[in-house]
């Protein structure tokens, strides 16, 4: 059963082959089996998820339903979901049982889906490699001693080894995009407030955005539709009424320009990477698209605008964790507040959550903040004129996901630089609020390698519709990781 997707199962659902109580303890046992080798999950939710399968098969029983209902996926521990732990990977959220649902939550919960448990992340969602988590980190299953990618590692590891049918996931500046390129899986991040940011736990409130890690760009139009759309409790949601993602996959292919950014063929990108993204370049070519060679002037200054910018918000988001209201709180005596906070905040945060909460403060502080916050946001208006532009003259851009497939767990941790780096292709992305997403296009030493597809603002029918076809055209995202497949 796990070897189908969505797509699939919905159609083995309604016609009663199969019941959601028999897919959802069958994708239980696999994670009893699978997960003490993977650390994807942070939570398992069994009875929980046992007895939305139950009421998922009363549902469909009485020909009613979604195509989600009775299908068992994963959230990020990013989400808050009632009565659960969401630790946001943090041990400053250990102990947070959150007493409401995110709205991505709750609408996947409306439309019947049964979710199964919370998928381990990067502290606070900042990382590249899932190592920041409190949890330890995930591994990837194509190859244990790699990184699954981060920040939605969990997600990633337990959609690639058949842990369960999709995931979602939330990308900041490539953390959807780039743990499926790593571990093999399509990952979409829709337009800056397509989905709503309710009850996701904050990290940069500007570059924050909701999505899905799925087997197939379908898989991910079905989570999708149901995700997207106004509301009420995020205003920076946005009102556009949310087309019809799956039909937009049937409409017959049309002639598009595909944008190629020379930058992104830089000294980073691995050849054997280049060759692959070529390679799907030749595959668009043939569906009959025309590739056109684009140059994104300010598209370098990405990664250090970034820097600025996600740690800034991050700083003043994450100074709600203060000890008192709920989270982590430093045992003992305490005659003074200031020194009670410290001891909180030092205890509860890791290493790489404390260093952007000062890099934030840094920049925001008087006397840095025109030089660094303000310099910073200017550029960002840049790199996001750089995309308008491009797009006037292109329909998609593509390009690599990642510079290099999954590096090895312990291999970038000690250098931040290094680990920021790994974002550069991802980055620009979001800085602009535009809609991205990575399908599997190839291997590299039997390792994953993602094809990145940029769109305008709201053009997610577009982008899933080119990657839809090339997954017609190849069959890359069927890649079992080796050992997984029973
Ligand atoms: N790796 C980037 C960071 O550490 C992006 C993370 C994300 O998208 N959440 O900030």
């Amino acid at each position: 059963m796990h070897e189908a997707t969505i797509a699939q199962l919905a159609q083995e659902l309604k016609s009663r082959k199969i019941s959601s109580q028999e897919l959802t303890k069958h994708f239980l046992e696999r994670i009893s089996r699978l997960d003490a080798d993977l650390n994807a999950f942070i939570t398992i939710t069994q009875n929980d998820a046992l007895a939305q399968a139950k009421a998922a098969d009363a549902r469909l029983a009485s020909g009613e339903g979604t195509p989600l209902t009775g299908i068992p996926i994963a959230h990020k521990d990013i989400f808050c979901t009632k009565g659960v732990k969401t630790s946001c990977g943090s041990r400053m959220l250990d102990n947070f049982i959150s007493p409401y649902d995110a709205t991505v939550v709750a609408r996947l919960k409306q439309a019947g889906a049964v979710m199964l448990g919370k998928t381990n992340m990067d502290e606070f969602a900042m990382g590249s490699s899932n190592e920041t988590s409190f949890y330890g980190p995930a591994h990837n299953p194509w190859d244990r001693d790699t990184v699954p990618g981060g920040s939605s590692g969990g997600s990633a590891a337990a959609v690639a080894a058949r842990m369960a049918c999709g995931a979602t996931g939330t990308d900041t500046g490539g953390s959807i995009r780039q743990p499926a390129a790593f571990s093999g899986v399509t990952g979409v991040k829709p337009t800056y407030g397509r989905v709503s940011r309710y009850g996701i736990v904050a990290f940069a409130s500007s570059l924050d955005q909701a999505g899905t890690l799925t087997r197939t760009a379908e898989d991910a139009a079905l989570m999708l539709q149901i995700m997207s759309g106004p509301d009420e409790l995020d205003s920076t949601a946005l009102p556009n009424l949310v087309p019809d993602f799956c039909k937009a996959l049937k409409d017959p292919w049309e002639n598009i320009t595909i944008g190629v950014p020379d930058n992104f063929f830089d000294k980073d990108l691995d050849p054997n990477n280049a060759q692959l993204i070529r390679d799907a370049l030749s595959v668009f070519e043939k569906l009959g698209a025309t590739i056109k060679e684009i140059h994104l002037e300010n598209i370098h200054l990405s990664v250090p605008v970034y820097y600025v910018v996600a740690p800034a918000e991050a700083s003043s988001n994450l100074s709600r964790f203060d000890g008192i209201r709920y989270g982590y709180r430093a045992e003992g005596e305490s005659g003074d507040l200031a020194e009670f906070y410290m001891r909180t905040r030092g205890e509860g945060f890791g290493a790489e959550v404390k260093r952007r909460i000062l890099m934030g403060t840094y920049v925001l502080s008087a006397g840095y903040y025109d030089a660094y916050y303000l310099q910073a946001q200017k550029i960002r208006q840049l790199i996001s004129q750089d995309f308008s532009r491009a797009f006037e003259d292109v329909d998609l851009i593509a390009g690599p996901t990642a510079p290099t497939p999954a590096f090895s767990i312990g291999q970038k941790i000690n250098d931040p630089i290094q680990m920021y780096l790994n974002d550069i292709y991802t980055i620009g992305a979001p800085l602009a609020g535009l809609p991205a997403l990575s399908t599997p296009c190839g291997l590299v030493n039997n390792l994953p390698v993602g094809l990145q597809l940029i769109g305008p603002h709201l053009s997610e029918e577009r982008l899933l519709k080119a990657a839809h076809y090339f997954q017609q055209e190849t069959d890359w995202h069927t890649l079992v990781p080796p050992g997984y497949f029973e």
